[in-house]
């Protein structure tokens, strides 16, 4: 039985209420349901269906069906690319709906979700190009003139993706149009607290005529219908984004089939500001890289290691302008920073206030819930910005994921990439200098998939992003995010006589 999906109005005082997305068709929600209260407001917006084991079995095979059976794996990559075009159009039209979903659900300001929206319809832009040029290589000379070979790049089978709360529909847009751009069919298990843009994006599909199977949702928790997902021998790769802690389970998972798994983990990046840094630039950075989508970001600057000539003056700047920034209702446009997204969430973060306290580091500003006022029953933590984190802190080494900023001080060049590096994450790393020379040798010197210089969490379709070490393995975007959701074969033709190797 079909239902519509979700109500075409985000902010209807009735919540929108959501099925499965399988083969196309959006079931009925049924009784036992996930409900999502917007962080900002306490309200109930959303009702997801809680998923079974049944819901992801069908899920499975429908996507399995689709690319075993076709058409979707046998069609020319310039009719995928086009599909993928008329998706990212589809998503313009649905943009303000999108981002006020994204909004109300997770409680990140509208003016970055409205950002969010962009940025993944220019994944779906960038990919439908990568659709039209997938080819593989021919090897002729290079075998000489007895073999030509071909390595043929193929689609890697039914991939299974499975996304966080904090952007479901960018991360979301990270891995889909390059999964079918290459050919594959996908289940996506988005994240229970912000399955609404995941779902919406069944209805987009329909729309832009992307065929049955070609795209599931299963929505349901993530120890039953994403355990499931991962443990299938029916799914030949699972793109997993989200905890390292939850990573290990999802590579444990996969083990029975031997699946590929690409994880895209957590991250403890550091902002590194030198005294010769251009300070207005790297303020500004440092502010963004940390309390952008409200600190809930895999690669926020969580981390602001400082010249200890200018920390002083440095600091007392940055608390300055920290206590000017808007903190909001999400829906609100003037809102700089939004609300956190659920209170166990916020209980944790609270958590990590209170050890740096008890640590000895210096609360600066902040460190409080902000309540009373616009700020009713939401859920909203003042900036905060904590000085004199040492190393061996757990505020400098674990992931916090809110808007927090741990100060730590260096003496030179040798001493900041020590203590950059002294985390067990790797996922990115920003330098703030005006000199060209410490800024690249700063950034071949730390260990992280990405490193800015001069700027933080930039990004683009065209550069791949992903980590190392406890932040994970394997790229999204560019065209390595592309490959990895194909398969090579190499198909080898001796053109000439065989030279017999056995003499009887
Ligand atoms: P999480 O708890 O690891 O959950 C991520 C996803 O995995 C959710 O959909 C979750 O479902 C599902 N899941 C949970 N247990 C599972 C299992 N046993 N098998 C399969 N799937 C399972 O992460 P989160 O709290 O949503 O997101 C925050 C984390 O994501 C942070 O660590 C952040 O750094 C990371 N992140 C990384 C990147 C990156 O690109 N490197 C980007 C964004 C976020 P439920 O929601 O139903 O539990």
């Amino acid at each position: 039985m079909t239902t519509t999906i979700g109500i075409p109005d985000a902010q209807a005082t009735t919540p929108r209420v959501y099925g499965q997305f399988i083969d196309s068709v959006m079931t009925e929600a049924g009784d036992d349901l996930i409900d999502r209260y917007a962080p900002g407001t306490g309200r109930l917006v959303a009702r997801y269906a809680n998923g079974t084991a049944g819901d992801i079995e069908r899920a499975i095979a429908a996507a399995r069906r689709a690319f075993d059976e076709g058409p979707w794996p046998h069609l020319s990559g310039m009719e995928r690319g086009r599909a993928l075009l008329r998706l990212a159009e589809a998503m313009r039209g649905n943009k303000e709906l999108l981002a006020s979903i994204e909004a109300e659900e997770v409680g990140k300001p509208i003016r970055m979700a409205r950002g969010d929206v962009d940025g993944s319809i220019g994944m779906f832009e960038f990919a439908a190009g990568l659709a039209m040029n997938m080819h593989g290589d021919v090897h002729t000379t290079s075998l000489g003139d007895d073999f030509t070979a071909l390595v043929a790049r193929e689609p890697a089978g039914v991939a299974g993706l499975i996304t966080p709360w904090n952007f479901p529909l960018l991360l979301l847009a990270q891995k889909l149009p390059f999964a079918i751009g290459a050919g594959c069919t996908t289940v996506a298990k988005p994240a229970s607290v912000t399955a609404g843009t995941t779902l919406e994006m069944g209805r987009l599909c329909n729309e832009a005529g992307i065929p049955s199977g070609v795209y599931n949702v299963v929505t349901g928790g993530g120890g039953t219908v994403g355990r499931i997902l991962t443990e299938s021998h029916d799914v030949d790769m699972i793109s997993f984004t989200g905890s390292t802690e939850v990573g290990r389970f999802v590579i444990e998972a996969s083990k029975g089939n031997l699946k590929r798994v690409s994880m895209e983990l957590g991250g403890k990046s550091a902002n590194i500001v030198f005294d010769d840094a251009d300070l207005e630039d790297a303020i500004d950075g440092v502010m963004f890289g940390i309390f952008f989508n409200t600190g809930e970001c895999c690669v926020s600057g969580s981390r602001l290691l400082v010249q200890e000539s200018i920390a002083d003056a440095f600091l007392t700047t940055l608390v300055d302008r920290v206590r000017r920034l808007r903190v909001g209702q999400p829906l609100d446009d003037a809102s700089e920073l939004g609300a956190i997204v659920h209170a166990e969430h916020m209980g944790k973060i609270l958590e990590y206030v209170e050890i740096a306290r008890h640590d000895g580091s210096r609360i600066l500003t902040g460190g409080e819930r902000l309540t009373g006022g616009a700020y009713g029953d939401g859920l909203f933590l003042a900036p905060t910005v904590i000085d004199q984190v040492r190393p061996e802190s757990r505020v400098f080494q674990e992931e916090i994921f809110g808007p927090v900023l741990a100060v730590t001080r260096f003496r030179d060049m040798a001493d900041a990439i020590r203590l950059a590096n002294d985390v067990e994450y790797g996922l990115a790393n920003s330098v703030w200098t005006g000199n060209i020379d410490r800024a690249l040798r700063v950034a071949r010197a730390v260990r992280s998939g990405t490193v800015w210089v001069n700027t933080t969490i930039d990004g683009s379709p065209q550069l791949p992003g992903g980590g190392i070490r406890a932040s994970g393995f394997g790229r999204e975007m560019g065209q390595a995010g592309f490959d990895e959701f194909t398969e090579l074969k190499t198909i080898q033709i001796r053109t000439g006589k065989r030279t017999p190797f056995f003499r009887g």
